[in-house]
């Protein structure tokens, strides 16, 4: 089970996930729980080490300051109990002492590398994986905290690094099955790690999902439980289109289809070490834990609707890179790849004809160096403000007549590029960014209309209607 930011914000997010978790333990069940920093704090441990590490030490120690008054606030609402409420408080005030004394460090030398920077936003689910442990036996349950860092083992690529499976497989049936064996609830931290020297790494922002997935496919769980603040994967964004519908089942492959462009729900990565061991993902809300999420599975159950959901990647930027000197050459393409490569920029889409390729990235600054090079080669042209939707659907394999409903759902929209990816599960095309919004809400309405019951959620949608006419 794990359990990101928004539900170990405060202490009554804190009392919501032990409830929850008590729930499961009540069922039978012997669950891992992973949790997140609570809500913000990862974002405000980075922007201490960057004052620190810019010389404003004055800056850093308030952020830090703030923090601490935070945790300490948060764990007396939770522990009653003296000895447990010192014992904890104690040891918060040990770790901003170290923290504090790290960010002294940071703004005298004045460089902050990505192995320190590790280090510091570690604390965030050093600190909040304690509180919880405390919470959950403050409230009956037998829970053990374990440090995340002496399970989740990986290489040395501060900032994100990648796990060493055999080494995790090890370590957890080493550290956690005794635990599960002796009916005790292991609480660890998500997204922090270390390398097999024992220095703290990170699994990269948004990690602890992948953490909860390191663990399930290391004790070959049952399930993993992703909870969040939303009630699942939906149709599409519910801020942009109010009568997006809950997703009751998807597959791994649509899932991650949707991860990578965009969709805010699961840590892309997350899919994989599930889908190698075809554990269930189920995506819950623990602010409305009796909704019943989103059941992701390697098989897909079939769904009369061709779509699953409407994904949009803003901010982007389109590349045309037009040369007539390509014409019947072999290597153009390689040599144009070899600069996004010497950038270490990512190619979202790719679009060739005999004598042009145009690609989509993500807009960022190192866009005027990637054309100048690529001018070398070819007239040059780039444009941002652009967005990708993606339409990311099983059923459309084979289906004919899909492109003309699609375009013609948008038939007022210029679009800029097309591209249906081999997966075959996936319809991608990009557009002005102003016109996403508009866009999703005519493609949803197209196809959300008649929404399959037995995959989508319409009650939701009829209730919905109901209660505003009534
Ligand atoms: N706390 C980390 C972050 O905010 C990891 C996570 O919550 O998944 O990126
Ligand atoms: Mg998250």
């Amino acid at each position: 089970m794990k359990f990101g930011g928004t539900s170990v914000e405060d202490p009554a997010a804190i009392n919501r996930t032990a409830s929850i978790v008590a729930g499961r333990v009540a069922a039978g069940k012997s669950p891992v729980v992973v949790v997140s920093a609570l809500a913000k704090v990862t974002d405000q441990l980075l922007r201490a080490a960057a004052a620190a590490a810019q010389g404003d030490r004055t800056g850093a120690l308030a952020i830090s300051s703030r923090l601490r008054a935070r945790h300490r606030d948060t764990s007396c609402a939770l522990i009653k109990t003296p000895a447990d409420a010192s014992a904890l408080c104690n040891l918060i005030e040990q770790k901003f002492d170290s923290l504090d004394e790290i960010l002294r460090g940071l703004a005298a030398i004045l460089e902050l590398t990505p192995r320190i920077s590790d280090l510091v936003v570690s604390y965030g689910e050093r600190l909040s994986s304690r509180i919880i442990a405390a919470a959950f036996a403050e409230r009956g349950m037998n829970a053990a905290h374990v440090d995340a860092r002496e399970i989740i083992i990986t290489d040395s690529q501060f900032q994100k690094a990648a796990p060493i499976d055999a080494l995790i497989d090890k370590r957890a049936s080493e550290h956690l099955r005794p635990l599960l064996d002796a009916g005790r609830v292991p609480v660890m931290g998500g997204f922090i790690a270390s390398n097999e020297a024992g220095i703290t790494t990170t699994l990269g922002r948004g990690g602890s999902d992948f953490t909860g997935a390191l663990v399930a496919g290391a004790l070959s769980a049952e399930a993993i439980e992703i909870w969040t603040d939303v009630d699942g994967i939906m149709t599409s964004d519910p801020r942009v289109c109010p009568d997006a519908l809950r997703v009751r089942a998807i597959s791994f492959e649509e899932a991650a289809e949707l991860a990578y462009f965009g969709a805010k729900v699961l840590h892309p990565a997350t899919i994989l070490p599930a889908v190698r061991k075809s554990i269930p993902v189920l995506v819950l809300n623990s602010k409305n834990p009796s909704n019943e999420g989103t059941r992701i599975t390697s098989v897909a159950p079939p769904c009369k609707s061709p779509f699953k959901s409407i994904a949009v990647k803003k901010k982007l930027s389109i590349i045309d890179v037009v040369a007539s000197r390509m014409l019947m050459t072999h290597g153009y393409l390689k040599a144009i790849f070899d600069i996004f490569d010497k950038y270490q920029c990512p190619v979202d889409m790719v679009s060739t004809s005999e004598v042009s390729v145009s690609l989509t990235v993500d807009s960022n600054e190192k866009l005027p160096l990637i054309a100048a090079d690529l001018s070398k080669l070819a007239d040059v042209n780039y444009e941002g403000k652009k967005a990708l939707i993606c339409l990311v659907g099983e059923d459309i394999r084979g289906q004919s007549g899909m492109a003309a409903q699609v375009f013609g759902a948008i038939r007022h929209i210029n679009v800029r590029m097309i591209s249906q990816g081999a997966s075959e599960i996936n319809m991608s095309f990009m557009i002005e960014e102003d016109d996403a919004d508009e866009a999703v809400r005519s493609l949803h309405a197209a196809f959300f209309k008649d929404a399959d019951p037995s995959v989508f959620d319409t009650e939701a949608r009829k209730a919905a209607v109901s209660s505003s006419a009534g």
